[in-house]
């Protein structure tokens, strides 16, 4: 039996509404599911380089991010850390590729991850690093591997003061096992190290001299957001 019409017109509208295209910010229709509106995106994407500490410098070559976490981009990222939004997905790729970034970064031998301790990837289901930077840097042709482990939970930084964050981070990363995408393989690389967010820039920078340590060539850093400048 043939649904009436008006029962196909609801239907029609409630898949639109389930289904149409909205900017993540202003909820104008777009065209594709994952696009923003052209001036949500060009206020987004604001690709700045950070500042580093002396200390930093020592081990990281340069770091940039795609945009400030004060922003859309810290509201995606929460959304997909802390209440498990995969949809907030294609807008973090869709603002990452609008990205004009340096040539030095899309240039890496290859992508690291900051990697979460196993215990917390497991809660979570994904590793959000790996989720936001995956087709970028397909695109960019760039190899992503995973040197490096996270063998302490660490107390979330947030609420900590500089000291403490310090003492948080500090011996929290190790390379694997050679073989595993191990310390062998590292030696004389590009790296291009990736995280969600830069705050103090301390879990970055354990991540670095860890790899330094390995023998890499150059350490790049490149985060979706950061309200460094
Ligand atoms: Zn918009």
């Amino acid at each position: 039996m043939k649904a009436p019409a008006w029962l196909a017109g609801l239907r029609e509208a409630a898949a639109s509404l389930l289904f149409s295209a909205h900017c993540p910010v202003c909820a104008s229709s777009v065209e594709t599911p994952g696009s923003w509106c052209a001036p949500c995106l060009s206020r987004t994407v604001r690709p700045h380089r950070l500042t580093l500490s002396r200390e930093a410098l020592a081990a990281i070559d340069d770091a940039w991010a795609v945009g400030f976490y004060g922003g859309a981009l810290g509201a995606l990222i929460r959304d997909l850390k802390y209440r498990g939004r995969r949809a907030a997905i294609p807008y973090i790729r869709t603002a990452l590729s609008a990205a004009e970034l340096p040539k030095t970064l899309r240039c890496a031998d290859l992508a690291v991850c900051v990697p979460l301790h196993e215990t917390r990837r497991k809660e979570r289901g994904f590793n959000q690093v790996e989720l936001i930077f995956a087709d970028w840097l397909k695109a960019q042709g760039i190899v992503v591997q995973r040197p490096l482990e996270r063998r302490r939970a660490t107390l979330p930084q947030y609420g900590l003061g500089e000291k403490e964050r310090r003492r948080n981070m500090r011996g929290a990363f190790f390379l694997r096992e050679a073989g595993e995408g191990g310390a062998g393989e590292l030696a004389g690389k590009r790296i291009l190290l990736l995280d969600d967010i830069m705050t103090t820039g301390e879990t970055l920078l354990s991540c670095a001299a860890v790899l330094r340590q390995a023998g890499v060539a150059s350490v790049q850093v490149l985060v979706l957001a950061s309200d460094r400048s």
